[in-house]
């Protein structure tokens, strides 16, 4: 089956959920508000990784519609980063000297329930999606300073090919720009994605590109995503970024076997990521108390190559502050 036919067959309703045996009906019936709020897809094979005896179970929470995304904190945002307030051009958010994210797609491979985008991805607000590439290139070409593109979520592997090349290749005739980087949850929900033909397409232009993967819990780490993760690393640099996330992988033997599984693919973990305080996502919410205390257990068990940076996105500030440092 293509990858085309794989997204096609996702699932969307909550009734084929209940039918296969994910939600139950209740359940169904208390999510329809939240499904409706938030964008819904889960690939059928990133739903084979659902333990469907566990209501806990860490894949089912990243991925089926939740009651409690409901639940309204005082701090909860729908733009908790502020990526509408440092938008200088159309599909542009410039908030670190140096670096730009060009946001290419509002579209996903799936709609985690823990992204702090996930209001901005609604279907309803296309703000950051809206308008064509033609402003923020000139804007990239102009600003002598930017070194640096990211393409980040919506999930820029949902792009196809041909319009992935032309990007890429109106970047390329930008002299200042030396990297690009691309942060992808695709070879995680739906590795299929990962052909020849986009790694083809990826590669492309003068750039290396670097792939950060956003691998959460080893049990993402199957036969599927990891040929998708040797595709890739045969041509380019990946790195992961986790998501610390209460109830998915709060905990440092967790998260420990998962570095250990990244570096028998050949993925170095980056960064571990504290969450951000965006709407819809407080179930997932732990106090940086409790994440410093995860990340130094992992520091006694592991070597530092596998102990991934903790940080933590600060509206305002230059670059991502590192939490276990003052
Ligand atoms: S793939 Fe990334 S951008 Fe898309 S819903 Fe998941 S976390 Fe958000």
């Amino acid at each position: 089956m293509s990858w085309e036919q794989e997204l096609a067959g996702a699932y969307r309703r909550l009734e084929d959920l209940v039918a296969d045996g994910y939600l139950s009906q209740e359940e169904a019936l208390r999510v329809q508000g939240v499904a409706k709020t938030y964008r819904f897809l889960i690939p059928k094979y990133y739903a084979s990784l659902i333990d469907k005896r566990d209501p806990a179970c860490p894949i089912r929470l990243q991925a089926i519609p939740q009651f409690s995304e409901e639940l309204k904190t005082d701090s909860d945002s729908p733009d908790p980063l502020g990526d509408l307030k440092h938008r200088p051009a159309l599909r542009i958010t410039h908030r670190y000297k140096g670096r730009v994210l060009l946001h290419l797609t509002p579209n996903c491979s799936m709609y985690c329930r823990f992204c702090f985008r996930k209001s901005l991805l609604n279907e309803l607000k296309e703000d950051l999606f809206s308008g064509g590439f033609t402003e923020a290139i000139a804007y990239i070409s102009k600003t002598i300073e930017i070194e640096e593109v990211i393409f980040s979520g919506g999930d820029p592997f949902m792009v196809g090919e041909g319009a992935l090349q032309q990007v890429l290749s109106q970047l390329a005739k930008i002299s200042h720009l030396k990297r690009v980087r691309f942060h992808t949850r695709v070879p995680v929900t739906l590795p299929s994605r990962i052909t020849a033909s986009f790694v083809q397409a990826l590669a492309s232009s003068r750039f290396r590109p670097v792939v950060i993967t956003h691998f959460n819990h080893p049990r993402e780490i199957t036969p599927e995503s990891t040929r998708a993760v040797l595709e890739l690393g045969d041509r380019f640099i990946v790195l992961n970024q986790s998501v610390l996330l209460r109830s998915v992988n709060d905990n440092a033997q967790i998260l420990g076997a998962l570095s250990e599984q990244l570096f028998e693919m050949g993925v170095l973990p980056y960064y571990l990521h504290h969450p951000d305080p965006a709407q819809g996502t407080s179930q997932f919410y732990l106090s940086v108390e409790e994440g410093i205390g995860i990340w130094e257990a992992m520091r006694r068990e592991l070597p530092g190559y596998l102990v991934p940076r903790y940080v933590k996105d600060v509206v305002g500030e230059a670059y991502k502050r590192d939490v276990n440092s003052p």
